[in-house]
């Protein structure tokens, strides 16, 4: 440990994110794997590139800063990480695994864009333009990464979730078979929806 200084505080920050995108390195290959929609598939395979490319960015922060490139273990993305296999080793299949990795993936990405968010601000406190300038184009990746994880999710693959869902409760029980897949919340939303820009057009 350095001395007491925001600017010591700061390179902790950023060797804490560089391990953290290099454990995300070795996950994002696994996620991508047990993924079955090819979309979502493609898309962790794409943010892992972005991923490769953040990792070469921190090292230019770490030049900047006249630092070495050295990780620190961060224990919040290997929690992240901990949970997101242990959702790999559920027995869940199709939509349903496609959902609960778009939920860990989610997690993981919102501890990047706290950890970036910080990191920025720090850095324009401490009057480091250049690297806060590196570190918000890594951000604009992760939110990016975010908001396509949350389009995929609400644009078929919750709703082919719950369907998956309703054709095991009437596989198990017969008594089920009166409850039609269209009365699940999320179908109910999207027929209210579509029955208002019918009404609107
Ligand atoms: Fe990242
Ligand atoms: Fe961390
Ligand atoms: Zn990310």
């Amino acid at each position: 440990m350095a001395g007491n200084t925001l600017k010591d505080a700061f390179v902790d920050e950023v060797r804490d994110m560089y391990n953290a995108e290099k454990q995300l390195l070795k996950a994002l290959p696994r996620m991508a794997k047990a993924a079955t929609s090819d979309e979502l598939r493609a898309a962790l395979e794409s943010h892992l590139e972005e991923t490769q490319g953040q990792v070469a960015r921190l090292e230019k922060v770490f030049e900047l800063l006249d630092e070495k490139p050295r990780g620190k273990h961060c224990a919040g993305m290997a929690g992240i990480i901990e949970e997101g296999s242990d959702l790999l080793q559920e027995d869940f299949e199709g939509a349903v695994m496609d959902a609960c990795i778009i939920a860990a993936g989610q997690r993981a990405e919102h501890y990047e864009m706290a950890a970036y968010g910080t990191s920025i601000a720090w850095a324009e406190a401490l009057g480091l333009t250049e690297v806060a300038r590196l570190l918000t184009e890594t951000l604009e990746e992760e939110k990016a990464a975010d908001v396509k994880l949350s389009a995929m999710a609400e644009a078929g693959i919750n709703d082919a979730a719950t369907a998956d869902d309703s054709d095991d409760e009437m596989d198990e029980d017969d008594d089920d078979t009166d409850q039609p897949a269209t009365t699940a919340p999320a179908r109910v939303g999207a027929l209210a929806r579509s029955a208002k820009r019918r009404a609107k057009g």
